[in-house]
């Protein structure tokens, strides 16, 4: 499990496609990653410092009052929920576009705004109305509804972030919006994906992600806004169904395993991409906002990785505990051409080193916790 000395390396172990042409980066990033390794349990104790934190001792915090542009979606709905449970649920916005208003306890836990992206002047109004200091921009097509509508993924991710940026220069706000591991193409080192690397992802979500990367570091640069971002692997939650990207087999899996039928897995055998389960995703995007600026080289966007699988990997794991799971490929195409052009594993060392980035989930523990809360939730 150390072997590599990260603590989740077994589940990334797999045949490396290109590993002689990156052996020598191997070498130096496990070696560095042994001598990360009390960094890394260091990092451990300040997650149970930031889960411990309550309303009443969030003064030694960077941000303040928040803003959670596109809070309805698959990582917006649990990171609302998570930032109002450390900062005060009076003090995080969830912003929301009207065709995706917030239900239940995303509603109701804290106040909610009319915020689309697309619109400078109503973000702008929000953030004087509730003297924001952070925010969270979410909004975006996901890979495969991108592919359907360029132009409108341009419009919300690109546009949409400038007016962010304008409002974030204006007002003092810092900005985290996602990217990505579609920020990387076909000719991307595909095995422990360094940090720094050649990109040329050729979806037009991939384009948008690099920009995304880009005109962050600009702002950043040229205005000091502080923005930070980490390039999300395909997450695995069982709160809010994802939006239409290339990895969601990887939740719908788990929803066919539940309710005991058989799976139609749209990605063929031996595609290895990157994986999180959501509160590592979360976990990483509050320490990183709440990271010392004087430790980070890089801002726009951080690698972070837990785990590597392919289909058959993932299967295996769900039956370890259905054994009687059933899966059969039909592949799509589109998710196919966007997985084969992502990498197959991401290099994270950059994220462990500036801000001390460590995963909790490994596969089996995604596993077993994914099976135990969709099972309640869908037996409700
Ligand atoms: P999602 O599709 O579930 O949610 C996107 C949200 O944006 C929705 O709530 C939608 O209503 C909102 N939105 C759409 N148009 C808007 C507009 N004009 N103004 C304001 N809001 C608008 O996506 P997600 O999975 O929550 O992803 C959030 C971010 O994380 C995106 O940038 C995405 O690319 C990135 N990301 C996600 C994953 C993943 O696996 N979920 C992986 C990598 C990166």
């Amino acid at each position: 499990m150390q072997s590599n000395g990260f603590f989740f390396e077994k589940d990334r172990l797999r045949p490396y496609k290109s590993q002689k042409k990156y052996a020598p980066l191997l070498l130096l990033s496990r070696g560095a990653g042994k001598i990360l390794m009390d960094k890394c349990l260091s990092a451990n104790r300040k997650t149970q410092h930031l889960l411990s934190l309550t309303p009443s001792n969030i003064n030694n915090l960077t941000m303040k009052n928040i803003l959670v542009i596109g809070a309805t979606g698959q990582i917006g709905s649990e990171l609302t929920m998570k930032l109002r449970g450390i900062y005060g649920n009076d003090h995080v916005v969830c912003g929301y576009i009207p065709s995706a208003a917030p239900q239940g306890v995303l509603r109701d836990s804290g106040p909610s705004e009319v915020c689309d992206v697309t619109s400078g002047e109503q973000i702008a109004e929000v953030v004087k109305k509730h003297q924001i200091d952070a925010i969270y921009n979410l909004a975006a097509l996901l890979s495969v509804v991108a592919e359907g509508r360029p132009q409108l993924a341009w419009k919300i991710g690109i546009d949409g972030l400038w007016n962010v940026l304008e409002v974030a220069r204006e007002h003092g706000c810092s900005v985290f919006t996602p990217s990505s591991i579609g920020s990387f193409g076909p000719e991307t080192p595909a095995d422990h994906t360094p940090q720094d690397t050649i990109q040329r992802p050729r979806t037009i979500y991939g384009v948008s992600k690099v920009t995304t990367e880009l005109l962050s570091d600009y702002y950043f640069r040229k205005y000091g806004v502080d923005t930070r971002s980490v390039r999300f692997p395909g997450l695995i939650s069982y709160v809010t169904p994802p939006g239409g990207g290339t990895t969601d087999y990887a939740c719908d899996i788990f929803y066919s395993a539940v309710r005991n039928e058989k799976f139609i897995c749209p990605i063929s055998k031996g595609t290895y991409m990157d994986m999180m389960y959501m509160p590592d995703a979360l976990r990483a995007c509050v320490e990183l906002m709440e990271a010392d600026p004087t430790r980070l080289i890089h801002r726009n966007a951080f690698n972070i990785a837990s785990m590597s699988f392919d289909p058959e990997g993932l299967l295996a794991a769900i039956r370890k505990y259905k054994p009687n799971f059933e899966m059969e490929y039909q592949v799509e195409p589109l998710k196919q051409a966007n997985a084969d052009s992502w990498p197959n594993s991401l290099e994270d060392i950059c994220a462990r080193q500036e801000w001390d980035w460590a995963p909790q989930y490994d596969l089996d523990a995604m596993t077993v916790d994914m099976l135990a809360k969709l099972k309640e939730k869908l037996l409700k």
